[in-house]
């Protein structure tokens, strides 16, 4: 378990550095040996050509089912990490994308931004979300195993919570904003784009999507759900697609 998170730690911070991945405000983040200042975090191994396909936000009745449609006829099985208060709205939903096979993780309870959070609201948020998600998805003696911090916000005492609960913190190496709703060619391009690169510096791809969003319930992931299209039919013939659990 720990090789291929140290692995995932090491090339994938550098090639992060050296892609420009890393947005704004976490630069200074990846100058730092992120064993010191963070802890083991999952971003993808040296494992070229495997892709996992991960969804944030979710679940969303207006877009996951349509996502759930392509993923189950393609089979490809990817990974959501779902905000636990939508969860408890959408129950049925998530019961949905674990009978199809998918990897579901957390992404806090509300998704808000625990950079700020005091200690207590970060273990609080963490907790809620994996116990509403182990309830409703009845996974039989199966915890929730991965956290994906809101807004990729690395503060050390949200990733020692997720530790202590038993999960590991993943972030991720190819992603563009798809939020922001361009084209879903530009989304997908762009990703390819990372992907191939990726591949040629001998790393899997640890790709983000959004199904939902955490600031309007309403927004339009038309675009998104068509770009994780064109990625696997670009994609199939040649890569393999994994779940997050394939890697730890
Ligand atoms: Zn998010």
């Amino acid at each position: 378990m720990l090789s291929p998170l140290t692995t995932g730690i090491s090339v994938g911070l550098g090639a992060t550095a050296g892609l420009g991945l890393v947005a704004g405000g976490y630069a200074y983040a990846a100058l730092w040996p992120a064993s010191q200042l963070f802890g083991p975090m999952l971003l993808a191994p040296a494992r070229p050509g495997e892709l996992a396909l991960t969804f944030d936000d979710g679940p969303n009745p207006a877009w996951t089912p349509r996502l759930l449609e392509i993923l189950a006829r393609r089979e490809v099985r990817a990974t959501f990490f779902l905000v636990g208060s939508r969860a408890q709205a959408e129950p049925a939903l998530v019961r949905q994308i674990v009978a199809a096979g998918h990897l579901i993780g957390n992404h806090s309870w509300s998704h808000r931004n625990l950079a700020l959070a005091p200690a207590s609201r970060i273990q609080e948020e963490l907790s809620r979300a994996s116990q509403t998600l182990e309830q409703i998805a009845q996974i039989a003696g199966e915890p929730i195993r991965f956290f994906r911090p809101p807004f990729g916000a690395r503060r050390p005492e949200t990733l020692r919570a997720a530790i202590r609960l038993g999960m590991i913190p993943v972030l991720w190496n190819a992603m563009t904003s798809d939020w922001k709703n361009p084209s879903a060619d530009a989304i997908a391009q762009r990703l390819m784009r990372k992907i191939d690169r990726l591949y040629r510096l001998g790393q899997a791809a640890n790709i983000v999507l959004h199904d939902g969003s955490h600031s309007d319930p309403a927004a339009d992931r038309a675009p998104s759900i068509a770009a994780a299209a064109q990625l696997i039919a670009r994609y199939q013939p040649t890569h393999q697609f994994v779940t997050l659990d394939a890697w730890s």
